[in-house]
């Protein structure tokens, strides 16, 4: 078996799933990491069945089933109706049709199921990237204090912001969207009395940039709540703040008041502004390649920017499997064709904001296999 020497910047969601499908082929990988730990804030991931269907195969799934819940459905109400628009089955009709059921867990939960699956001295907490040097044989990770090391292959997984994307393509800002999200989560205890509480329900506002969206985690006995707003501009440092929650309530004065009881059930709530960028045209240059969010960020609409990190991670180890240094560049261009019309799409769609709002057919988003799809 070829081994290659992989360098992966950002130890998140999808630079953890690189690194763990990458050592699955026999690869050396190392993970650079920016922050110094995780913080438990009140955030989730909804991992709808093409993820979990990735993440099974990636040995993650007997760790997230300990501390994930199962949605029972996948619900659309009308916000100031309350009026039911679309249900789909979602637990057990969903591991049934795509082998793999919805999963909704805290985001620190997911990174430390992932986490457990890598040897400690594969991650490298507190290593900041600042650039990429492409060369003839391979590429070269500069970090923020100055030091160097060189690769077979880099893969950026460092986010909106990656460094790596910048280093490979040149800057360009991701647009705010003049959306803010506010997010919290409460004990199941404090839920108001609903049919929906183990269920995935969102409340369609009467304009794309009002929602509020809840469903279980850890195992049921917490709640997560997620409404946006919108906002003309988002001049405050950083990119999640301490939200206002009585300025939240008041945006949703209109909603049904079994939408509004989840809102009075927050003690608190954080604010993110909501950035996009448009598609790319190319991810890879030489031996680097990017992925996640550092490739495709979109907006939360679909739930599904996590789960494309974790199938770009799949893809890409596919591509890589077997492959020596002189054979990298091809294989990172079979990722990409492979990876960039789905992640295209779900973008787009995601922007448009009108994902099961009515019903409709999910499969081409909880159907894709990544372990299966074609690489040519
Ligand atoms: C409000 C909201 C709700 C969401 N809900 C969902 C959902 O329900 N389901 C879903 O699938 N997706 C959801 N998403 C999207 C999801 O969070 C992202 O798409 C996903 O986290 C992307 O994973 P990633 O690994 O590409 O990037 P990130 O999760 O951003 O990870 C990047 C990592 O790189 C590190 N890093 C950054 N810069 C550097 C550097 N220079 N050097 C070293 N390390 C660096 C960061 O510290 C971080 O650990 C949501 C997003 C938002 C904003």
């Amino acid at each position: 078996m070829s081994k290659l020497k992989i360098g992966v910047c950002g130890g998140g969601i999808g630079g953890f799933s690189a690194a763990i499908a990458l050592r699955k082929s026999g690869h050396d990988v190392q993970v650079f990491e920016r922050a110094a730990g995780f913080n438990r804030v009140g955030a989730d991931i909804n991992l709808t069945p093409n993820a979990v269907f990735a993440l099974d195969q990636l040995g993650v799934g007997e760790y997230l089933r300990k501390t994930a819940a199962r949605p029972t459905f996948r619900i659309s109400r009308d916000g100031v109706t309350g009026e039911e628009t679309s249900r789909l089955p979602m637990s057990t009709a969903a591991e049934e049709k795509y082998g793999a059921p919805q999963l909704t867990i805290h985001r620190a939960d997911l990174l430390k199921a992932l986490q457990a699956q890598l040897p400690e001295e594969v991650v490298h907490p507190g290593m900041s990237v600042s650039d990429v040097a492409l060369k003839d044989d391979g590429a070269t990770i500069i970090f923020e204090d100055g030091n160097k090391r060189d690769f077979d292959v880099v893969i950026g997984a460092d986010g909106i912001h990656s460094a790596v994307r910048t280093a490979l393509w040149g800057a360009d800002s991701p647009e705010f969207t003049g959306i803010v999200s506010y997010r919290a989560v409460f004990p199941r205890e404090n839920a108001p009395d609903s049919p929906d509480t183990d269920a995935f329900t969102k409340w369609w506002g009467e304009v794309p940039e009002k929602q509020i969206v809840t469903f279980p985690l850890t195992l049921g006995q917490e709640i997560f709540v997620f409404a946006t707003t919108p906002q003309t501009d988002w001049s405050e440092e950083g990119w999640t703040l301490p939200g206002d929650v009585n300025e939240l309530r008041a945006e949703y004065e209109n909603f049904h008041p079994n939408a509004r009881a989840l809102l009075d059930a927050c003690d608190e709530v954080t604010k993110s502004a909501l950035h996009v960028r448009k598609p790319m045209a190319q991810w890879s240059r030489g031996a680097a390649t990017i992925l996640g969010d550092a490739a495709h960020p979109m907006v939360p609409f679909m739930a599904q920017g996590a789960c494309m990190a974790i199938e770009d991670a799949v893809v890409l180890s596919r591509a890589l499997d077997g492959v020596s240094r002189d054979g990298v560049e091809a294989a990172l261009q079979r990722y990409e064709a492979a990876r960039k019309p789905r992640t295209a799409k779900v973008q787009e769609n995601s922007l448009a904001n009108e994902w099961m709002k009515k019903g409709g057919n999910a499969d081409w988003v909880y159907g894709y296999d990544a372990w299966s799809v074609a690489l040519t």
